[in-house]
């Protein structure tokens, strides 16, 4: 099932799930989660589901919520590096390191007390490819956004989006690579 998804914001983790959907009247909702010293915790963000049209904005108690298209933000895969998938579903012949980018997995990386051989397997920047100012994640991002916005498939998305004329004039290598990157990215 696929819903139209909004978010709402400012919503406090004394209304569960339930509640806010019984008061917002959706089929689908999801607190965001984020990870603050370790710990799972929930923030004030909720994301709601319609299977029919998503209303301007939602009533809670006496409080009215407007209502904002919700982003997804890139699945990255844990093994491989790449978008669109996760670890699960990862069928790269091997791991790739997102130290060095390196065929190898973080655990036996050789670079990684050494700072000059960073390297992000995604676009070659010197950042860890799990970084997400990283041109690549951005690139991901920004199809995502114009899939939701046009109704797009993400190829077709992909297709229509200049990545190589957003950043500051990338190397030939990033501009291939990052080419590359979005006709294997897949997502949703
Ligand atoms: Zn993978
Ligand atoms: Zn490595
Ligand atoms: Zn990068």
């Amino acid at each position: 099932m696929k819903f139209n998804k909004v978010v709402i914001s400012g919503v406090s983790d004394q209304w569960t799930d339930e509640d806010v959907k019984d008061g917002a009247d959706a089929d689908y909702v999801r607190r965001i989660r984020r990870r603050v010293d370790g710990e799972l915790r929930p923030t004030a963000t909720v994301i709601l589901g319609y299977a029919d049209d998503s209303p301007e904005s939602v009533k809670l108690g006496y409080r009215l919520f407007r209502t904002r298209t919700y982003f997804a933000d890139p699945l990255q895969c844990h093994r491989c590096l790449r978008f669109g998938h996760v670890q699960a579903k990862c069928r790269a012949a091997t791991a790739r390191c997102p130290r060095c980018a390196g065929n190898h997995e973080f655990d036996v990386c050789t670079a990684r007390e050494d700072s000059t051989r960073i390297k992000c397997a995604n676009c070659g920047g010197q950042h860890s490819a799990k970084f997400r100012g990283c041109s690549g994640y951005q690139t991901v991002k920004a199809v995502l956004r114009t899939s939701t916005t046009t109704g797009k498939s993400y190829a077709e998305a992909a297709k229509s989006s200049k990545p190589w004329r957003q950043r500051q004039t990338p190397s030939r290598y990033r501009r291939r690579n990052m080419h590359l990157l979005l006709l294997r990215t897949s997502q949703q």
